[in-house]
């Protein structure tokens, strides 16, 4: 799915230095890496404040814990996404309150978090899956009629930008009350193991999660908060700080590659490639088909058969996973999801994909439907 050997052959050079650089001076915790690369992601964001931590689950928290929400309180998200966003809600004794998303997109349905807004519902928590934004336009005007906070997931999205009705162009993850994202190796900006920032322009929120990521000290020693230890290490600073200057190359290069397989998929009667929002650029972390009236899983397995991988993402909802099942849902409000699940494939996804290799897939997966 993706090709990180190929990728690290092209900055192999800076990365070795700056890996060099760490180990000659040690400081593998907080060392001036660090520093520098959250102060170049905040310009490329242009966003107030960027707090470095572990990864992209622990940000989520970290985010949540900052907002002083209260047991019981709700937290409204899609049904239809990868586990971390909904495992933090109950992680913290919030109660997660999923919602379906739309077909096209793929992501929460506005109309769906208006239904499911009660006199406890404190957050919203939109995701931008699959590489391009949430409606973030209606997402925030729900919010502020209801006063709720936004915490946008980008894991998934860093560097698209929205485009908002007025002109206004936003990045991903500055948004809301707050942004998160992941650097997990396979993410659009990706480091050599687990990695997270959080994002906010509230100097108040931000100040007080700088806390949150080291036991709650403002302080050394003083500790006025319950907090935790989520750190990013020097070492990947090193490597996010080489890529970052990329990433916008980067997702061009996946851009293209989904024109490639947009333009051998189109108009096949059993595929539907997937939709670009007017109001956000797309950065493809995955490219997702629908496959209609044909064995979506037999094509999984014809393309495994000639190496080819392909996921699917995601093949349960989240409310019927058994941790995350209250008994609440009805499946008359996730007509979506429900058909999403049996529908989507992702094909390979990255920057070193070649023209061969892209013909290679689209030829088989175009072959799958000619037997
Ligand atoms: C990857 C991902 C996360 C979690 O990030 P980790 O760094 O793996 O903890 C959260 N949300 C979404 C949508 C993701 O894709």
């Amino acid at each position: 799915m993706v090709d990180l050997i190929s990728q690290y052959q092209h900055i192999k050079p800076q990365i070795d230095k700056g890996f060099e650089e760490v180990l000659n001076t040690a400081a593998f915790i907080n060392g001036p890496q660090v520093k520098t690369f959250t102060q170049n992601l905040e310009k490329y964001l242009e966003v107030k404040h960027v707090i470095p931590c572990a990864n992209g689950t622990e940000a989520l928290q970290i985010a949540l814990m900052a907002l002083d929400l209260q047991p019981g309180d709700e937290v409204i998200t899609a049904d239809f996404t990868f586990a971390a966003t909904v495992e933090v809600i109950n992680l913290l004794k919030l109660n997660s309150v999923l919602v379906d998303v739309d077909y096209d997109t793929f992501t929460i349905n506005p109309e769906a978090v208006r239904k499911a807004i009660t006199s406890k519902t404190k957050a919203i928590i939109p995701v931008h899956l699959f590489g391009q934004c949430a409606p973030m336009e209606e997402i925030l005007e729900i919010a502020q009629e209801h006063d709720l906070y936004v915490i946008e997931d980008t894991a998934q999205a860093i560097g698209a930008e929205y485009k908002f009705k007025n002109g206004e162009v936003k990045k991903s993850g500055t948004i809301g009350t707050i942004g998160t994202t992941s650097f997990f190796p396979s993410k659009n900006l990706g480091c050599y193991g687990d990695g997270g920032a959080i994002f906010t322009n509230d100097d108040k929120l931000a100040h007080k999660m700088s806390g949150i990521v080291n036991h709650g000290m403002y302080k050394r020693y003083y500790h006025d908060e319950v907090g935790v230890n989520s750190r990013l290490d020097s070492l990947q600073a090193v490597v996010l700080d080489v890529k970052l200057p990329l990433l916008d190359s980067y997702n061009t290069k996946r851009r293209k590659a989904a024109d490639f397989y947009d333009k051998a998929f189109a108009g096949h009667p059993n595929l539907i490639v997937p939709a670009r929002a007017g109001y956000s650029t797309h950065v493809f972390h995955q490219y997702t088909l629908k496959i209609k009236d044909a064995e979506r899983n037999a094509l999984q397995h014809y393309l495994s058969e000639r190496e080819i991988p392909a996921m699917i993402y995601y093949p349960v909802p989240l409310r019927k996973q058994k941790a995350y099942d209250t008994g609440n849902y009805n499946d008359s409000d996730f007509p979506v999801t429900d058909r999403l699940i049996n529908q989507v494939i992702s094909l390979p996804m990255h920057t070193e994909l070649d023209e061969d290799q892209l013909r290679y897939i689209t030829d088989n997966v175009l072959s799958f439907f000619k037997k």
